[in-house]
Parts: C-alpha cells; sequence; structure tokens
C-alpha cells in the first residue's frame, strides 16, 4: 500500500485558474520552463489542454490489475448532476470551447443513461467535445445510439488482458471483443478510439496487436498506456523492457513502417509520444515523414490562427495559410499526397483513412517529476479544480473526501464523495474513515491485503 502521495500543494498543477487573454499560455510556460516547447510542440501553440476528464463514477464493473481508481472508490457515492455541471463550468472557463471532455470513472456506463445524455447535451452546448470512456461491458448499441443522439463525438474502449475478462487467454482472443465493440458503433458517427495498457503479460503481443488494430478503418486513434506503479491495482512497478523506445519498435513492428514518433509533440516527450498514419488495405504510411516540412507548416499555421478562444479553427487557419503563402501549402499537399501513393496496392484493397497514435507514460505515485506534472496536458477535474492526471492518481482519496461548495439558486450546499445528495454544510463525513471500508466493498491491493489479514487470524 501506498501512503507516501505528495501533499495537494507539493507538485503544482498545470490548471491555474485563467485569467489572462492567451488560454494556451499556461500550458506554453510549464512547457517553455522544462524546455520541451519545440517546433515540433503542438500543446500550447494549438491548444490549451489536450484533455480533461470528468471522473461522473468512482465506481467500476471490472477489478484491473492495473487501475488508477483508489481501494475506496466502491465505497463512494457518485456526484449528482448538479456537481458535474459545476465541473463542466470549471473547465469551460480554464480551457474555452473546443476542449475535449472525457466521461469516465471508473465506467462511466453504471450511471444511468439519462445522467449521460445531460452531460453529452451541456459539453455540447458549451461547444466542448464529449468522449465516452469505457470497458464496454454495458455500452450497448443502444446505449450508444442514446449518447451519439444527445450530441456524444468520441467513444474510446478499454480492452486488455489487465481486465482479466473470463474465457480470454491473450490479446489475440480480445480481438474478438474488440471487433464486436466497432461493429455497435457503425453508422452513428462517433469516433472510434481504442486504450490498451501495456504491460509485462502483453507486451510480446504488441505488434500483433498494433497491426490488428492499424488494420481497422473504422478506428481514428489508437493509445498505448505503459504499466504504472499508481492506483490501487494489484500489479506495480513496469518491467525494465517496458520503455518508450520498445513501445514504438514493437508499434512500428506491428504497423510495419517507420512511425517519426519525434516529429510532433504533444506535451512533455517523457509523457507522450505521437504518430499519424494514412491506412489502407492492411497497410500504413506514417504522415510526419519530413521534419522540417511539418514544422514549416506548423508554425505558418501559428501565424494564421486567429481564434480568440484558445482552440485553433485549423480549417480557418488553412484556409488562410494557403493564401497568404501558397508555395508552402502546394509542398505539404504533394508530400501529403505522396505519402498516400506509398500505400500503394492498399489503395486498392480498402478506404484511406487517418489514424492517431498515441504512447501514454503515467508516472508512478511516489516518483512524480515537478516539470512533468507543470507541463501536463492531461487534466482531471476535482473539488479543487483541474489537476494533473498524475498528481490527481497519486491523492486520489484527498480530492474525493474534500468538500464541494455548489452555489444554487436558494444558497450555497456541499458534497463529497462519501454522502448521496449535496448537504446544507460543509461538516460532511471523512471517507478515509477506516469503518467505512468494509472487506467486501474494497477492491485492488487494500482487499488483498485485508484478505490475507483475515485469512491469518
Ligand atoms: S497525466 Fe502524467 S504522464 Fe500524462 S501528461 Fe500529465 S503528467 Fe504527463
Amino acid at each position: 500500500m501506498k501512503d507516501t502521495a505528495p501533499s495537494l500543494t507539493s507538485v503544482k498543477p498545470a490548471g491555474r485558474k485563467f485569467t489572462g487573454t492567451d488560454r494556451r499560455a499556461p500550458l506554453r510556460g510549464g512547457l517553455q520552463g522544462c524546455g520541451e516547447y519545440g517546433a515540433g510542440q503542438t500543446a500550447g501553440r494549438f491548444y490549451p489542454i489536450a484533455c480533461v476528464a470528468l471522473e461522473v463514477t468512482q465506481r467500476c464493473n471490472l477489478d484491473c490489475t492495473l487501475c488508477y481508481l483508489s481501494d475506496r472508490a466502491e465505497m463512494t457515492y457518485d456526484p449528482p448532476l448538479s456537481v458535474l455541471f459545476a465541473r463542466l463550468a470549471t473547465i469551460h472557463s480554464h480551457y474555452g470551447p473546443g476542449v475535449s471532455v472525457q466521461l469516465t470513472g471508473g465506467d462511466p456506463t453504471l450511471r444511468k443513461v439519462e445522467d449521460l445524455e445531460t452531460l453529452c447535451r451541456e459539453i455540447k452546448r458549451l461547444g466542448m467535445r464529449s468522449c465516452l470512456m469505457t470497458n464496454g461491458i454495458r455500452a450497448s448499441r443502444a446505449f450508444l445510439i442514446r449518447l451519439a443522439a444527445a450530441g456524444l463525438d468520441d467513444v474510446a474502449f478499454h480492452v486488455d488482458m489487465t481486465q482479466e475478462r473470463k474465457g480470454f487467454a491473450s490479446e489475440a482472443e480480445l480481438n474478438t471483443v474488440r471487433r464486436a465493440y466497432i461493429r455497435r458503433t457503425r453508422g452513428l458517427g462517433l469516433r472510434v478510439l481504442f486504450n490498451t495498457t501495456v504491460f509485462g503479460d502483453n507486451f510480446d503481443e504488441l505488434p500483433s496487436l498494433a497491426r490488428f488494430l492499424r488494420d481497422r478503418p473504422e478506428v481514428a486513434f489508437v493509445s498505448f498506456q505503459m504499466q504504472a506503479d499508481t492506483g490501487r491495482g494489484l500489479l506495480r512497478e513496469r518491467p525494465d523492457a517496458i520503455t518508450q523506445d520498445s513501445v514504438i519498435r514493437a508499434i512500428e513492428a506491428g504497423y510495419e513502417t517507420p512511425m517519426h514518433f519525434d516529429t510532433a509533440s504533444v506535451g512533455h516527450s517523457k509523457c507522450n509520444r505521437y504518430a499519424s498514419v494514412v491506412t489502407a488495405g492492411g497497410r500504413a504510411v506514417s504522415v510526419l515523414s519530413a521534419k522540417q516540412l511539418t514544422h514549416k507548416v506548423m508554425a505558418a499555421l501559428e501565424q494564421a490562427d486567429e481564434s480568440a478562444d484558445g482552440h485553433i479553427d485549423i480549417r480557418d487557419s488553412v484556409r488562410r495559410l494557403v493564401r497568404r503563402n501558397p508555395l508552402l501549402a502546394l509542398r505539404a499537399g504533394v508530400h501529403l499526397l505522396g505519402r498516400v501513393l506509398r500505400l500503394g496496392s492498399g489503395l486498392l484493397r480498402g478506404p484511406v483513412r487517418r489514424q492517431s497514435v498515441f504512447i501514454h507514460n503515467f508516472m508512478a505515485a511516489d516518483a512524480l517529476e515537478e516539470d512533468r506534472c507543470a507541463s501536463c496536458v492531461f487534466m482531471v477535474a476535482t473539488a479543487n479544480g483541474p489537476l494533473s492526471m498524475c498528481v490527481h492518481n497519486a491523492q486520489r482519496d484527498q480530492h474525493l473526501a474534500t468538500p464541494e461548495r455548489i452555489d444554487g439558486p436558494t444558497g450555497p450546499s456541499w458534497w463529497n464523495a462519501a454522502v448521496p445528495r449535496l448537504s446544507g454544510g460543509p461538516d460532511l463525513p471523512d471517507l478515509n474513515d477506516p469503518a467505512l471500508a468494509p472487506l467486501k466493498r474494497l477492491k485492488g491491493q487494500m482487499r488483498a491485503l485485508r484478505r490475507t489479514q483475515k485469512d491469518a487470524s
């Protein structure tokens, strides 16, 4: 068990309250401060944050061997909609319209579908994007149809061997689940993402899994998340064999092409690596093969940007770029066409699609690096404001226990995760009270420990 998480104030979050006119400035400053704001940096240049997680429940219908939730998650109450609306307003005031809001948990599908519909509508009303982050077990087609109708933009399915789904002994066998999930989304207009935790027991399967995902034209975004020693999961330290470089090599082996993960950055290079490919008929070609040209185009897009709300409007900026610098636009177009033509016979076998590939390197809870936390591009909306996901993972119970003030039409009320509904005063039960943690409501490490103690007594 970890009891060494830093205090709430020991690591400065990147989600400082926005007070100026340039919403990208705080993240840009964080990245500049640690030497990560080079010519290929997209964060703080084109957007103020990559995404913000809105945790709509701490409950989950799985108990993964690697899980960022806390052992106490199952004894929390779900935040009322008024709390979630207040957090959405905070996200909007920090980062403006255009930001991607991840409806996550726990598994968000454990909430009533009506609640999720309401949240999707509110996110749309605020001009932000919504993404449902789910293990897919309860995300039936009927469920997804309702959310798509309510304005859901993206669905991200988490499927891998850490989930210990019964009847599946390998990532290859789990492809049956992945195929079924893709079928559920057909024709709904949702952008489909897949998340995979990379850990010791599936690392050897990474190339074949990457190839499977490469060959799914319906999948727009693939994220590989490296094992991290954080949260309640039973597995802890990452094996030495799993590094950013070894994961890149395994993915490139699967995609059967160099992918140029060093051309464009999304935040700190120790946290995130990004590649973009075009695919067709079982082949993939990297789009970012010309580093200098990519950086020139990025600089020109930045100059052409006239957006006032913090998120660059890429279409508008491209139109302006074509008008102001037609030669550069032509060079970029010719480059892109050349890359597509390299798909060769694949062009005869299937549609051309673009796919983003992401490697995410969460930090261990007891080894947070201050510069990475201060330039974090993935935030969580908490009672204490937006916070770096790694910091939040290290401090979950403290944030869940914090009384959050909600101002309503009849005056203020308070909520924390130890109570089911808003209360008239801030004097709320302490979520970390051991009496609230009976064995049957624990998951992860604490349950394993209690079981061992019980068996020994
Ligand atoms: S969540 Fe952690 S690993 Fe990801 S960008 Fe933020 S600090 Fe880096």
